[in-house]
């Protein structure tokens, strides 16, 4: 089983490259941010709590995102792999997602580090702000995303080289472009 993590600052294009990998090898998909958008939608309690910490560009507590990681990933049944895409955030969930990984049998095969300069994520989230309306995608709040990513995330970067994981992948450039070295990369596993 192939479980990809594919890694990188808001607005990198974990979304858009994940959408390709599910088609071109039949992966399932666990979006952190797209679960909890869903949970605010349907007005449920996880949604209320989940909307507090989006809205001011904040991490939901990793207890409660390794919980919702676990029972999400446990739903896929027959799967030929997972990428798991916005999880995890910070050590605390790379290293729940070792141990969850392990009960199971299985290990995180790749972390694919998507690397976008600055400008260029402050350019993509205030465009993609306008056009989806999402929300945290507003100047004030990717803001704080970036600070919140840079202190809780991008130690992972580290982490996942010491685990003998790590891929960088550069994220500028045509999303074909991109998309082709990230198959590269998996189709050397
Ligand atoms: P991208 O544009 O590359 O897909 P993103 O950072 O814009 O990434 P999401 O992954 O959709 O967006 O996450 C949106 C928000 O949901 C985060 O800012 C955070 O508040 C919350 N969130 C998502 N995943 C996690 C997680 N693993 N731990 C804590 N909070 C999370
Ligand atoms: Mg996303």
């Amino acid at each position: 089983m192939l479980n990809i993590v594919i890694f990188g600052a808001p607005g990198s294009g974990k979304g858009t490259q994940s959408a390709r990998l599910v088609e071109k090898y039949g992966l399932n998909h666990i979006s952190t941010g797209d679960v909890l958008r869903a949970e605010i939608k349907n007005g449920t309690e996880l949604g209320k709590t989940a909307k507090g910490y989006i809205d001011n560009g904040q991490l939901i507590p990793d207890a409660l995102m390794i919980d919702i990681l676990a029972s999400v990933f446990d739903s896929f049944k027959d799967s030929k792999g997972v990428i798991f895409d916005g999880f995890p955030r910070t050590i605390a969930q790379a290293e729940a997602l070792k141990t969850m990984l392990a009960e199971r049998n299985q290990e995180v095969s790749v972390m694919l580090d998507l690397e976008v300069p600055e400008e260029e994520l402050m350019t993509r989230l205030i465009k993609r702000g306008q056009e989806s309306g999402r929300a945290d995608d507003n100047e004030e709040t990717i803001k704080k995303r970036l600070v919140v990513y840079h202190s809780q995330t991008a130690p992972l970067i580290d982490w996942y080289k010491k685990d003998g994981k790590y891929s960088h992948i550069k994220g500028v450039g045509t999303m074909d472009g991109i998309f082709a070295d990230i198959c590269a990369v998996i189709d050397k596993l």
